[in-house]
């Protein structure tokens, strides 16, 4: 039997008892056979903790705390949980040891708070496996080639987990959570929502990106890249779980898989930019070289010469979005920004979407009878989303679950 790597995200390490519950789903996975490597997260919900404890410390100075600090800060959260794991495999009586990212040679770009993947030395790990150790690593972290501490971005970990199982040809990653796998819709918003057997990587990755934020997008990215099929699991009993995988014919047939909601948007509107070409060009090219995704681009133009332009971005990224926006407005000379927290986004998802006609039609339609109004649209091959105000989010999500039928039967 070949290696085997296990994630467990937060929530699945918060306490003492949960961390010897994860560690007994490990040494299963070592008795069944498997060299087991465990990636692990932050315990609960340290993450937001630690940002919380740098935003008061920054207090009132301008701008925002110093990143590569923030990334020493950050990536302290999940060097606790190794160490903790490790001692709960020892106390069960089996041999592990825990690394960082820096100590297994997680290479990243210099990007801090939103660090990629570059390398990953596998020796140091396959030297431990062969010994028969228990390899723990620290999900969320790597470190520059110059030895600066970085994170991947929020729900980071994942993408250590995917990574892991590229380089180490793992046979599956086992990602374990709070939940069961990967449901119709968010089964905390959503009752009713079913849990789905298999779904392909795009799917998984659209309903990502449109919200559901049990995977991160960039992990699912890299492990339909990489061909490495993900479990997504319970890390407290056992069940089937779903996987993540390429896409199969059976697939075809499923018009729309899963919905999801996003609510940590923000839409920004530039108003009277000078309606030239080039502009348009270089205020996204700012944008994207603050690594900022933006999404839902509108642009009207006014009857005086000047055109509005509006797009959405994470809660997460305004900060940095503001001070590229004010510096480029100047240059432009003129236009002002406007930022308005109050959206949502509601997505269906599905393969079946290539080849069929009426899924729009049927979303607006279940939109319209709840009386939610639909400020924007945009879609992709096999998503269709829309932009509705933050209070209908949720009403709107359970519509469209419902006009779907994707509930349970
Ligand atoms: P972890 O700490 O294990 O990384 P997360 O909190 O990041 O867990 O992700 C798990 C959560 O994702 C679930 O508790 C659930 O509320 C949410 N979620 C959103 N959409 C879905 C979905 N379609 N299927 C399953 N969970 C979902
Ligand atoms: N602890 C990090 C976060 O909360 C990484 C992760 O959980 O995947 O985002
Ligand atoms: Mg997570």
């Amino acid at each position: 039997m070949g290696i085997i790597v296990q994630k467990f995200g937060g929530t699945s390490v918060a306490t003492a008892e949960k961390i010897h519950r994860a560690a007994k789903k490990v040494v299963a996975a070592k008795q069944a056979g498997h060299k087991v490597v465990v990636v692990v997260s932050a315990m609960g919900h340290t993450t937001d903790e630690l940002i919380a404890l740098a935003k008061n410390v920054w207090g009132t100075a301008a701008g925002q705390p110093p990143k590569r600090e923030m990334d020493q800060l950050l990536a302290t959260g999940e060097q606790v949980t190794i160490a903790l794991i490790a001692m709960a495999l020892a106390a069960q009586g089996h041999e592990a040891i825990s690394f960082t990212g820096g100590q297994i040679g997680l290479i990243t770009d210099a990007f801090h708070s939103k660090a990629r993947i570059q390398a990953l030395d596998t020796k140091k790990i396959v030297n431990e496996l062969d010994k028969g150790k228990i390899v723990i690593v620290a999900g969320f972290q790597g470190v520059t080639e110059s030895g600066d501490v970085t994170t991947l971005g929020r729900g980071g970990s994942n993408a250590s987990l995917v990574a892991l199982g590229a380089v180490l040809k793992a046979d599956v990653c086992e990602n374990f959570t709070d939940v069961d796998g990967i449901y119709t819709a968010d089964p905390r918003i959503v009752p009713d929502a079913r849990l789905i057997k298999e779904i392909s990587y795009d799917e998984m990755m659209e309903l990502s990106s449109v919200g559901a934020s049990v995977l991160q997008t960039r992990a699912v990215e890299f492990a339909k890249k990489y061909n490495v099929p993900i479990h997504v699991r319970n890390s407290q009993h056992d069940g089937p779980g779903t996987m993540i995988t390429a896409e199969t014919k059976a697939m075809e047939h499923i018009v729309v898989s899963g919905c999801a909601l996003k609510k940590d948007l923000t839409r920004v509107t530039l108003k009277h930019v000078p309606d030239q070409p080039g502009v348009v060009a270089q205020i996204f090219s700012v944008v994207g070289e603050a690594n900022i995704v933006v999404d839902d681009i509108i642009q009207n133009t006014m009857e005086d010469g000047t055109a509005n332009v509006s797009f959405t971005v994470e809660h997460g990224d305004v900060a940095d979005l503001k001070i590229v926006v004010d510096k480029k407005l100047k240059e432009l000379g003129g236009g002002s920004a406007i930022y308005d927290a109050n959206l949502a986004k509601v997505s269906v998802v599905g393969v079946g979407m290539k080849q069929s006609t009426g899924v729009a039609t049927k979303m607006f339609g279940a939109l319209a009878r709840e009386k939610v109004n639909i400020q924007n649209i945009s879609t992709s091959e096999i998503r269709i989303s829309c932009i509705i105000a933050k209070a209908d989010a949720e009403k709107a999500l359970k519509a469209v679950h419902a006009a779907f039928d994707l509930g349970k039967a």
